[in-house]
């Protein structure tokens, strides 16, 4: 496994990488699956690495804590960053190659591009929440990155299913040659999302932020045994959350492709949750069904 710093390295070895693999007369074209990932490498980054690995001949990571998503400095300054052990957990997982790059090369003297994706996609939850900038920093690091490596496909998880709608969108109108494939969630034995903020709970928060999958399971329940009503199942959840002592940011029911609120769910819908626990911020989503052969739900 090669760690490189630029983006001339790694087209290099990208190159390589496919010019080797496509040597055979009538072989198949060699793949590149990419894993974007700001590092502190967890158990839900392997699994996308591991979604990568299957489909693909190539499989590079980046690691790089993009300083234009984040909307508060200590945040940034707290985000956890260990290199050497993240690089030792990506080789063990099938990786080639990482691409590492320090903040200059992706944002060069001068730089005054920004990605913007417009609408609700960006305005709501985490768009709200974090300040509208935030989703720019995301897009533009993200197209950044395809650019630079130009992967057949890209692996993100559905743990954060904003950004995953925000880099779909941005993919087809960029016209971007990259398939963008969602990964489950991964999630701790107690249900717990994995997260590379979950290092700075302390054994109280922790047990706190349980409540969240608690949450949304018990909402998934109840729309899976008909409940419709979008504004009970939202005041439940948030009850949930603030009876476990966590801060809640929002907690809200979309549609889970538009993310516009919604008052009713006809089939599905995003029930998405932002909360603190103590200092740390957390996110998490779940898909909520009416039940399959329900008469009244449109598919
Ligand atoms: P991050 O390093 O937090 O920016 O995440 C990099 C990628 O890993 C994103 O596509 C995330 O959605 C994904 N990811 C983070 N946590 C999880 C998880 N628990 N399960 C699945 N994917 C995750």
């Amino acid at each position: 496994m090669r760690i490189v710093r630029t983006i001339a390295e790694l087209r290099e070895a990208l190159a390589a990488a496919r010019g080797a693999g496509s040597a055979g007369a009538g072989s198949a074209p060699s793949r590149v699956g990419m894993v974007p990932t700001m590092g502190a490498l967890h158990e839900g980054h392997l699994s996308l690495v591991r979604a990568a690995r299957a489909e693909n001949d190539t499989v590079v990571l980046s690691i790089f804590v993009n300083p234009t998503q984040f909307n508060e400095a200590a945040d940034l300054a707290a985000y956890p960053r260990q290199e050497k052990r993240d690089a030792a957990l990506a080789a063990e997982a099938g990786v080639d190659l990482i691409f590492a790059p320090e903040a200059a090369e992706m944002y060069p003297q001068g730089f005054a591009t920004s990605v913007r994706v417009t609408g609700p996609l960006t305005e709501t939850l985490e768009g709200a929440a974090r300040g509208a900038s935030h989703f720019d920093g995301v897009a533009t690091v993200v197209s950044k990155l395809l650019l630079a490596a130009l992967p057949d496909s890209a692996y993100f998880g559905r743990k954060d299913a904003q950004q995953l709608l925000v880099v779909t969108r941005m993919v087809a109108d960029l016209g971007i040659p990259t398939r963008i494939v969602a990964c489950p969630t991964s999630r701790d034995p107690d249900g717990l999302a994995r997260s590379s903020r979950n290092v700075h709970l302390g054994a109280r928060e922790r047990q706190r932020a349980l409540a969240i999958p608690r949450a949304l399971e018990a909402a998934a329940e109840s729309t899976a045994a008909g409940e419709r009503d979008a504004g009970l199942l939202r005041a439940r959840a948030e009850e949930m959350l603030h009876e476990a002592g966590l801060e809640v940011e929002y907690v809200a029911v979309v549609h889970p492709e538009t993310l516009e609120a919604l008052d009713r769910i006809e089939a599905s819908a995003l029930l998405a949750i932002a909360v603190r626990a103590g200092e740390v911020r957390l996110i998490d989503n779940a898909v909520l069904r009416i039940a399959e052969g329900d008469p009244q739900a449109s598919r």
